[in-house]
């Protein structure tokens, strides 16, 4: 698909592309969008995470996509097989494909209709289970898939989306709104995350050569301390109308915290001037997503109410790959020792601390991981809604005992394919049925 702007499309089609940003990805109609392939990006870039919570089967970073296909080819995309396109496919193909679409439909509707139950291990352990979202209308998902709260809400979509910041009272009523709808449930608002691959340079109108390294999340805001007053005090006032939470990403330092901690109570001072109605008690929580960060984190959790670990980033940061990079995706490991000591980190951290950690990674909403994860210690996962029904399936199968002891024995492995063999023969029952090629 060629020069063509995704807003006239005016058909049933599967878009391929050189790249899409996530707020191209977010605006696009529903109903006549039925894929995503690019040339560039990776399933976990941010794209990738707006693709899977609309449920639109992607390929993302296939290099030559737009080379290969033409306007008009028939294309199949392999919702199970990660990264699999077949272009112009043989009736025999469509036919065996359109007979694998039935039987994974049929096993998600299986999966659904106990998305509603609660998420309790055989062992009897009740697991929080809640929902990572872009917008305040993916609520609907979010509770049709059984979440339990909003584990992270990314507020950073509505400023890509205006041509200009939005005011207090614009951020307000999407907030309030958000903490209606949830109530009792709780609604964890992280500030604006722009730059890194949130780019829009109606915002900062500067490129940067290493975005992912760059003037991005809190270190905005920290620069643009009217931005960030603005929203922390929506964020605050929203607390009046539920139990919201808030949430700072990316803090590397314990210097950012001591100067986000001071704009907060620069809010509350200027709310109270004001006599504005607002919850001055709100959680306040960092992510947990950058190495030194985890090194930091017993100081860390003394200073905050809970941590949330973003292993987006944390894999991105700790293993030195742009999570956009398809040329290093393969050093994208969730289940790299490296990366499970980092976890291990962070979780004794926050115990030693009292404070609550939840995971809101992608890595939290992929079946294969839970068992260490439950291991570890974690019990509040956050994750793209529609993994809820899977994951939920996932714990009702899982012993805690068990998963502990598993979590221990990884120790002794120094790769992620060992660790990755050994998690599937210790859980080769009950790990989600897999198609393979056939
Ligand atoms: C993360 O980094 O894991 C995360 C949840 O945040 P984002 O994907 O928005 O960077
Ligand atoms: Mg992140």
């Amino acid at each position: 698909m060629h020069n063509i702007k995704i807003a006239d499309i005016n058909k049933r089609v599967i878009i391929v592309a050189h790249d899409l940003t996530p707020a191209d990805a977010s605006q696009i109609q529903l109903e006549l969008i039925k894929g995503f392939v690019t040339d560039r990006g990776g399933k976990d870039s941010h794209t990738g995470i707006v693709a899977k919570s609309l449920k639109i089967p992607s390929v993302f970073g296939l290099a030559r996509a737009t080379a290969s296909i033409n306007n008009d080819d028939i294309l199949i995309v392999d919702v199970v097989l990660p990264g699999l396109i077949i272009i112009n496919p043989e009736e025999d193909t469509l036919f065996r494909y359109e007979e694998r679409l039935a039987r994974f439909e049929a096993y998600r509707a299986d999966i659904e209709r106990e998305s509603h139950l609660p998420a309790i291990t055989r062992d009897g352990v009740e697991l929080n289970l809640m929902a990572n979202i872009e917008l305040v209308e993916e609520v609907v998902s979010a509770k049709d898939n059984g979440a339990s709260g909003i584990g992270l809400f990314r507020t950073e979509f509505l400023y890509l989306d205006l041509k200009r910041f939005p005011t207090e009272e614009e951020l307000l009523i999407k907030y309030k709104e958000l903490a209606e709808l949830m109530t009792p449930q709780s609604v964890t608002i992280r500030t604006l995350d722009i730059n890194g691959d949130k780019f829009n340079p109606y915002i900062d109108p500067v490129e940067e050569a290493n975005p992912a390294l760059g003037l991005r999340a809190v270190r905005f805001c920290l620069e643009n301390k009217d931005i960030f007053i603005t929203q922390i005090k929506a964020i605050l006032r929203a607390g009046a109308f539920g139990h919201i939470k808030l949430l700072i990403p990316m803090i590397s330092c314990m210097e950012e915290l001591v100067q986000v901690k001071a704009v907060i109570r620069q809010a509350v001072a200027e709310l109270e001037r004001d006599e504005k109605v607002f919850n001055k008690d709100i959680p306040l929580g960092i992510m947990i997503e950058v190495p030194s960060a985890v090194l930091m984190a017993d100081e860390l959790a003394g200073q905050v109410n809970f941590f949330s670990i973003g292993t987006n980033d944390l894999i991105q940061y700790s293993m030195a790959i742009d999570r956009r990079n398809r040329r290093v995706a393969h050093l994208y490991q969730a289940l790299n020792p490296a990366v499970l000591k980092m976890i291990k980190m962070t979780f004794e951290a926050a115990r030693k601390n009292n404070i609550e950690v939840v995971m809101c990674g992608e890595m939290a909403g992929d079946p294969i991981n839970i068992p260490v994860l439950l291991g570890i210690g974690i019990r509040h996962l956050s994750m793209n809604p529609a993994s809820i029904p899977v994951i939920k399936k996932m714990v009702r199968d899982i012993d805690i005992e068990k998963a502990r002891k598993i979590s221990e024995e990884l120790i002794q492995f120094t790769t992620v394919q060992e660790i990755i063999r050994f998690i599937q023969e210790e859980y080769k029952d009950i790990l989600p049925y897999k198609e393979t090629e056939d």
